[in-house]
This record gives C-alpha cells, structure tokens and sequence, in this order.
C-alpha cells in the first residue's frame, strides 16, 4: 500500500491512524542500501508501515533505445508505474513502486511507434518480481522442491507458493550434456508398483544424463538413436533393456551392473540354501536337554548328522508365536502337506525369514533386505511350520461353495474347461464368476489324484 492508498483509506474512515514512516531524506542512502548493484534506478521516496517497505523509483537515465531501430529516443509518450516484490530488508517485505515510461521512436523506417525503458539490471519484461529474488527463489526451489520450499520461503519473508517455486525451476535451462561412452541404464519408480520411469547415467562422472517416461525398449532405443557414440551400456538384466540397446546401439557392448549382479546373485543363493535348508538342519543323534537355546541351532546344523524325526515346532518360531497371543489351534493335528510350485516358495520363503530371523535380524530389516512388505515378513514369522502360512488362507466362504461338489463331479468326468463349465452354471442361474470358476478348477488341476487328461471337447 502506498502513502497515498493509506491516506485515502484513513480518509475513508476504513482504518485507524497509524504512524507511517516517510523516509524521503535521504535517498542517496536508500539507493545505495536497496539498489546496490543497480546503477540506472533511482529512489525517489521509501515510506514503510504494515512491516512493508515501499520504494518508489524510476529510471536515472534521459532516454532508452529502441529494442527494433537501437536509435535514442527521449520523447515521452507517457508513463506507468510497475509493482515488483523484492528481496526482504530486515523482517520488513519490500515491494519497489517502478515509474516506467514509454518513449516515442521518431524513426521512419521503424516500426515500432513507442517502447518502455526497460530496467535489465532490476527485472525482466512483465516479471512481477526483481530478478534478484528469481534467482533466491530458484535456488530455494533447486534444494528442496515444491511443498518444503514454500515452507522456507515462507520462514523468510518470500511468500512464494509451491507452484511458483516449481515454475522458476522448470523455467531454467536444462543442463547441457555429451553424450556419455559408458552409458548407465535404470528403472526408478514415481509411484512404486505403478509407474517406473528410466533414468540413463554417465558410467564414468555418475551424473544423470537424462531421464526417459518409462521403462520400455521404444525410448531407450530412440535415445540411443539420436545419441550416437555410446560405446558401453550398463544395465540391469530386464529384457526391455536388452532389447532397446540392441535396437538403438547395436555396436554397444552391453554389461550387467556390480550392484545388479551381485543383487541377483545373492537373492539366488539364499532362495538355493534355503530350499535345502532341511538338508543343513539335520540334528545331532545324542539325545539333548529339553530346553534348547532357539538360537544355538544354527551352529549344530553344521555337524550334518542325521536325526530320527524332525521336529514339527521350529524352535526358532517360539517366540513369534507368543506375538500372536494364541496359539496355533490346528497345529497338533496337521493334515496332509500342501503340493504344488506355490507350496515350494512357500516352504523356501518360510525357511529363509526364519534363517534370517536366527541370525539376530528384525522384522524390518529382513522386510527391507528382501524387498518383501512387512506384512508378508510377520505371515511367515508368526507361522510355525511353513504349512501353517496356507492355514492363514483358508478359503472364505464363497457363492461358488453350493456348486462345488458339481464342478468337482463334472471335472474328472472331462469337462476341464473353464468357458464351459462357467456357461453350464451361469445356464442354472448361478451367482458366480469366471474368475471363481477358473481359481476352483485350477485347484482340482494341482489335486494329487483324479486329474483327468486335457481335453478339448466336454462331454457329459
Ligand atoms: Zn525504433
């Protein structure tokens, strides 16, 4: 608000006077205090109220030249004033009240009638805010985005939203690049599980080089296209990526990454050991005190010496167990063991939680290192027997409970497909869907007996 807004709306009887400070002494001192650097502006008053400092300035030079001719002009056409934020002064918020004038180009062959003086030092064409607080902004909004930003801008005195300080980073120019001869090649997610995106890297300086909309081989190949020269690609072992470096740099050598490699082949060799970790786990003959340290079976599994019986309770899952508050109430009369690809992970994910559980890791970390949820983790924690994590599962009651003992007739009599016998129900009116129709069938399929051959024709 300027003095003269103020006094109006004194004047209006809309606020109560206040003291206002006009500071129009000495103004060699304010150009120097708020225009230093800046030698073609001149402050003409500064008065401050309401913790804002508004300085009134214009031009110090006669004329300006025409941005199309470069001829001098001093003839006024006429003038206006601009309003920029500035950099705060103090805790005070400064705002520069800028005269700007419009001049006259009496040149001929010009086409341009009038121009306004411009003021590069201070500001850039139709900017509303100095270029000096651009540029606070911009740092601002390199360092910490668009929320946190906000936040400290906010603490100093800037009062620039998220989106302002996000539009001063995307207006400033990309950095510039050459192309990279080891070229590095990755997934990241923007929403995990929903969007990956493709970062590309320089091998050699470890700076990103460019950043691709997904994870599929069409972009990277249309990089690599219009980026000759890349002589190695380093990759992870995805298939799109194969294929893009093949497309785009058919000469390029490609090559897995360290951590790639050494991530691959570390999952491989605990997913190996614990499937036979019932072969390292065989116990020693001499019969033991009953109360065995859970931990102190790691080291005995080394001795590889047989056992009668294996026991049913991991001793390593007492304690789990004890979380739950309940105990395992079918784990005394366990029925026959599940079958199939889907029991095998499950037996070598319960043995690896556990293993790693023996060694002294928590939870969460064990969730962390296997890229798995914790939630999964806690399932196989809290199971005794790798068994108990199907018990977890046992099937909710479903529509398709009433004509299960149909299908369970119709399917070794072979009718196996899934089209059909869905069409065969929906006929009666049933309730139930495909997909039911599919998961139930496709449980009769990995049933130990009773699997009839495949065949294509149904018959009743
Ligand atoms: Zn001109």
């Amino acid at each position: 608000m300027t003095l003269r807004q103020f006094s109006a709306r004194i004047r209006r009887g809309r606020l109560w006077p206040v003291t206002v400070l006009v500071m129009q002494a000495d103004a060699a001192f304010w150009d120097s205090l708020v225009f230093d650097g800046i030698d073609d502006v001149d402050v003409e008053a500064v008065t401050a109220a309401f913790g804002t400092v508004d300085v009134v300035a214009r031009d110090r030079a006669a004329g300006a030249a025409c941005p199309d001719c470069g001829r001098f002009s001093d003839r006024v056409h006429d003038s206006y004033q601009r309003r920029l934020k500035d950099l705060p002064l103090g805790e005070q918020s400064v705002v520069i009240l800028l005269t700007v004038r419009r001049f006259i180009c009496g040149a001929a062959d010009c086409p341009r009638r009038t121009f306004a003086e411009p003021f590069a030092q201070l500001t850039a064409p139709y900017a509303r805010f100095t270029t000096r607080l651009n540029h606070t902004l911009e740092r601002i909004g390199l360092a910490l985005a668009g929320h946190a930003g906000a936040r400290l801008a906010a603490q100093l005195g800037l009062d620039a939203g998220r989106m302002t300080l996000l539009r001063r980073v995307m207006a400033l120019p990309d950095p510039q690049f050459s192309t990279p001869r080891v070229l590095g090649v990755d997934d990241f997610a923007i929403r995990r599980g929903q969007t990956y995106s493709t970062v590309l890297t320089c091998g050699e300086t470890h700076h990103v080089v460019d950043v691709l909309p997904t994870r599929e081989a069409g972009p990277l190949a249309t990089w690599l296209t219009t980026h000759p020269g890349v002589k190695i690609i380093c990759r992870d072992r995805a298939g799109a990526y194969a294929e893009g470096a093949r497309l785009g740099a058919p000469d390029a050598l490609q090559v897995a990454d360290r951590f790639h490699l050494w991530q691959n082949l570390g999952r491989a060799v605990e997913t190996c050991v614990a499937a036979h970790r019932d072969c390292l786990r065989t116990p020693s003959p001499q019969p033991k005190p009953s109360l065995v340290d859970p931990l102190s079976e790691a080291p005995r599994s080394d001795t590889g010496s047989p056992q009668p019986k294996p026991s049913l309770v991991d001793p390593l899952s007492e304690a789990p167990r004890s979380d739950t508050g309940s105990p395992q109430d079918n784990s005394d009369r366990p029925g026959p063991d599940p079958v199939g690809r889907r029991a095998e992970r499950k037996k070598a994910a319960h043995a690896l939680v556990h293993e790693l559980l023996a060694q002294g890791h928590s939870r969460r970390a064990i969730a962390r290192h296997l890229g798995w949820s914790l939630n999964t983790v806690l399932r196989y924690a809290r199971a005794v027997r790798w068994q108990d994590t199907f018990r977890e599962n046992r099937p909710r009651p479903s529509r398709l409970d009433p004509y299960k003992p149909y299908l369970e007739r119709r399917f070794p009599a072979g009718c196996t497909s899934v089209t059909r016998l869905h069409g065969e129900l929906l006929a009666e009116h049933a309730p139930v869907t495909y997909a039911m129709v599919r998961a139930h069938i496709a449980t009769l399929r990995t049933a130990p007996s009773g699997t009839p051959p495949r065949r294509r024709r149904c018959g009743r």
